[in-house]
């Protein structure tokens, strides 16, 4: 009786992971073709400023769309590229198309804005990863400044030192470094010491936790960071309250649906010029 179920749990299981593996080859087949013609798309979020709702920069985020399975979230592309060989192309597109962009609204609309890129661990451990992002400014005719580089802890459980003599490079170029998801990982905080990075991402998970003791652990990093010269942003804010406890807590910049939804290049314009007003910022 019990080897019975057991044998039909395992055909059940065998069922799904073959159909795991068709479907993700399909996706990898798709998401090479549209590589190859640069049809990825990107959605931009504001970032603000908390004292005054200032929009300092926008995060680029992939969009894409399967022709045949709909809209495909980065949460479940980005592993795939990273286990298919593709998130190099992958993340050098993300740059470049970011980087076209953020050139325009900075000569049409804003000239100090800067937009930040998200980049695999696996895409930073290349030796040569300094030298695609100075490739991708020259391209562009872009000044290091106006981009930042997003990086996660995974970045720098390695090879430390290569890592640091990365954050080095990229600093040469004027190109600042994000610390995203801070807080999830395990070392985070030692890491900041070590770390020539420019901001840090409190993880929104923090700000959803406020009422609970998320503000205690935001209150800890602000007071570090800053010590230490550093940026904080806030990720996820989708309430007025959570602005302004945030702001209390001494958090520079927030980001989240609250503050300003990912939109489309095309919106971007529109949003500089009048930047969404449900939160009295
Ligand atoms: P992330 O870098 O932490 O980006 C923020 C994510 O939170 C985005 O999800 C954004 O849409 C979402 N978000 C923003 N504000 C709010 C809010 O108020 N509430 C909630 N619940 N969510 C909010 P998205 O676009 O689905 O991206 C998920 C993750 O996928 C990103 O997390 C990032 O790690 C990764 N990702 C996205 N685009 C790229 C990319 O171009 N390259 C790489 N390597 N990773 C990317
Ligand atoms: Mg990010
Ligand atoms: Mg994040
Ligand atoms: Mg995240």
């Amino acid at each position: 009786q019990a080897k019975q179920s057991g044998k039909s749990q395992w055909r059940f299981f065998d069922d799904r992971a073959r159909q795991t593996t068709v479907h993700q080859l399909q996706l990898e087949a798709q998401l090479r073709t549209a590589l190859d013609r640069g049809d990825l798309n990107l959605h931009y979020q504001p970032l603000r400023r908390l004292q005054d709702g200032k929009t300092v920069g926008f995060e680029a985020l992939l969009r894409w769309t399967s022709p045949t399975r709909g809209p495909v979230s980065p949460a479940e592309l980005i592993p795939l590229a990273e286990e298919r060989g593709l998130i190099v192309p992958l993340g050098l597109c993300v740059l470049n198309g970011a980087a076209r962009q953020v050139k325009r609204w900075r000569r049409e609309q804003q000239a100090d804005l800067y937009v930040c890129v998200n980049i695999s661990a696996l895409h930073f451990a290349q030796p040569d990863f300094p030298q695609q992002v100075q490739q991708v400014l020259e391209a562009h005719r872009l000044p290091g400044e106006a981009l930042v580089v997003e990086l996660t802890e995974s970045a720098f459980l390695k090879d430390l030192d290569a890592a640091i003599g990365k954050l080095a490079a990229l600093a040469r170029l004027g190109v600042r470094v994000a610390l995203d998801d801070f807080g999830t990982g395990y070392s985070s905080l030692s890491y900041l010491r070590q770390l020539p990075v420019w901001m840090v991402k409190i993880d929104r998970s923090f700000v959803r936790a406020l009422n609970d003791d998320g503000d205690a652990f935001i209150q800890a990093i602000t007071t570090l960071a800053h010590r230490l010269g550093l940026t904080v942003v806030a990720e996820g804010i989708e309430e007025e309250w959570q602005r302004v406890h945030v702001l209390a807590l001494g958090s520079d910049i927030g980001q989240g649906y609250g503050l300003g939804r990912p939109m489309p290049a095309s919106d971007v314009a529109r949003w500089l010029e009048e930047p969404s007003v449900t939160l009295n910022a």
